[in-house]
C-alpha cells in the first residue's frame, strides 16, 4: 500500500465547501464494456438516500457548482436523477448548478434527451472501441447519437473514446472524425485492464504520430482544445483533491471523497485502507479521512521498482491512485504496462508542444524523457 506518511490528525481547515457532488446511482450496468474495472451488482441509490445526503450533508453543500451522476450506467435508476435535479432546484432556488452524466448511451430515449436539454446537463458519452470494430454499426448508431445530442441547444456532449489493442488501429481516425464532428471535448483513454503486446505498443506509438500531424494540421489558428490531457500540458504534481472539494455518495449511502474512491473499495471491500478514506455515510458524515486523500502525491506512488519521485515525468505525469489500484490492488501503486503507455503518450505531447513552439507549455525548463 501506498507510503501514507503524513497525517493522521484530521484537518479542520481542509474541510472546504464541496463544488462537486456525485451520485452513484447503481454499480448496475447493461453491457460488458471492453474496458471497465468496475465491480457490477445490483445495488441502487435509494430516494432515502438522497434526502439524507441533501439535508445531512447541507453545511458543506453551500457553494455547490456541479452535481453528476455516475454508475454503472446511471441512466437505469433515471428516475433518481429526476429526483436529485428536483430536489436541488427545491432545495437551491435560482442557484446555478451545472448536471452532468457519464453514459454508455444506450437507455437515452427521446424523452430522457428532452430532461437534460431542459436541465442543460453536461453528457459525457462513453464509446467501446472494440465495439466499435467488432460490432456492425455501433460506431454509425453512436455518431448519429452524437448528431441528436448536438441539436439539443442546452446540452453540452463530451465523449470518452476508449481503445485498447483490438481498436488501436482505428484510433486516430476516429479522434479526427470526432473533432471535425465537432462533438465537443474528446477524451482518449486507454484500456488498462492488460498488458498491451510489443506490436501493439508500437502500433500506438504510429497512431500518436498520426494524430500529432493532424492536430498540428487542424490547430493552426485555433483556440480550441479538443483533446486535452495531449494536446495541452499542465505542469504540477498531482494531489489527489479527493474529499476536498468534491463528495460521491454511493449506492449503499457510503460516502467517499471521489467517485474512483468508491470504485475502489467497491472492487476491495476488505482492503485495509478503507477505514482511512471512507468518509461515514449520509446518516453520520465523518470528515476525519479527508487528509489521508491530500496525502496521496503522485510523487509517493510507485510503478515495479520504480518510485515516481525519481522518474523525471513525475509533474506531468496524471495517473488517479485509485485507477491504478483497481488494476494493481493497491492504492498508488502503478502497473508498469500503465506507467509506460503514460510515458508513451508524455513522450508525443512532448513532440506535439515542441512543434507547436510552446515547448512544454508551462514556462519552466523542459525535462528529458527518461
Ligand atoms: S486523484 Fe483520483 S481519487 Fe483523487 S480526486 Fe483525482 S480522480 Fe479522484
Ligand atoms: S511515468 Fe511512470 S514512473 Fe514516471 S511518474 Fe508516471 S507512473 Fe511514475
Amino acid at each position: 500500500m501506498i507510503n501514507t506518511r503524513t497525517v493522521d490528525i484530521p484537518d479542520p481547515a481542509r474541510e472546504r465547501k464541496v463544488k462537486t457532488l456525485t451520485f452513484a446511482i447503481t454499480d448496475d450496468c447493461n453491457l460488458q464494456c471492453c474496458f471497465c474495472v468496475q465491480k457490477r451488482g445490483k445495488q441502487y441509490l435509494s430516494r432515502k438516500t438522497v434526502r439524507l445526503a441533501l439535508e445531512n450533508l447541507r453545511g458543506r453543500l453551500q457553494d455547490l457548482e456541479i452535481v453528476s451522476f455516475y454508475g454503472g450506467e446511471p441512466l437505469l435508476g433515471f428516475d433518481r436523477i429526476r429526483q436529485v435535479v428536483f430536489a436541488c432546484r427545491e432545495r437551491w432556488p435560482g442557484k446555478n448548478i451545472a448536471y452532468s452524466v457519464t453514459t454508455n448511451g444506450t437507455l437515452l430515449t427521446p424523452d430522457r434527451i428532452a430532461f437534460l436539454d431542459r436541465h442543460r446537463f453536461a453528457v459525457t458519452l462513453s464509446l467501446d472501441g472494440n465495439r466499435g470494430v467488432e460490432e456492425t454499426g455501433y460506431w454509425s448508431d453512436r455518431m448519429e447519437l452524437l448528431r441528436v445530442l448536438g441539436n439539443h441547444e442546452g446540452i453540452q456532449s463530451s465523449v470518452n473514446l476508449v481503445v485498447g489493442p483490438v481498436s488501436l488501429h482505428r484510433w486516430s481516425g476516429w479522434v479526427q472524425e470526432l473533432i471535425e464532428k465537432k462533438v465537443g471535448t474528446v477524451w482518449a483513454v486507454m484500456d488498462i485492464r492488460e498488458v498491451w503486446d510489443p506490436a501493439s505498443v508500437s502500433r500506438l506509438n504510429r497512431e500518436y504520430g498520426q494524430l500529432t500531424d493532424y492536430l498540428l494540421k487542424a490547430g493552426k489558428g485555433s483556440t480550441e482544445d479538443p483533446l486535452p490531457g495531449f494536446s495541452h500540458r499542465q505542469a504540477g504534481l498531482l494531489v489527489c483533491s479527493g474529499g476536498e472539494d468534491r463528495l460521491t455518495v454511493a449506492p449503499s449511502g457510503t460516502l467517499w471523497g471521489c467517485h474512483l474512491t468508491w470504485d475502489f473499495f467497491h472492487r476491495y471491500p476488505g482492503h485495509p485502507g478503507r477505514k482511512d478514506f471512507q468518509l461515514g455515510n449520509v446518516e453520520n458524515p465523518d470528515w476525519t479521512g479527508i487528509s489521508r486523500y491530500h496525502s496521496l502525491k503522485q510523487c509517493y506512488f510507485s510503478a515495479g521498482e520504480r518510485f515516481c519521485v525519481n522518474c523525471p515525468q513525475v509533474k506531468y505525469c496524471y495517473i488517479c491512485p485509485f485507477t491504478a489500484g483497481l488494476v494493481s490492488g493497491e492504492i498508488g501503486v502503478i502497473p508498469p504496462h500503465l506507467c509506460r503507455l503514460e510515458k508513451i503518450r508524455l513522450l508525443h505531447q512532448d513532440q506535439l508542444l515542441v512543434r507547436k513552439g510552446t515547448a512544454n507549455g508551462d514556462g519552466e525548463n523542459r525535462q528529458r524523457h527518461g
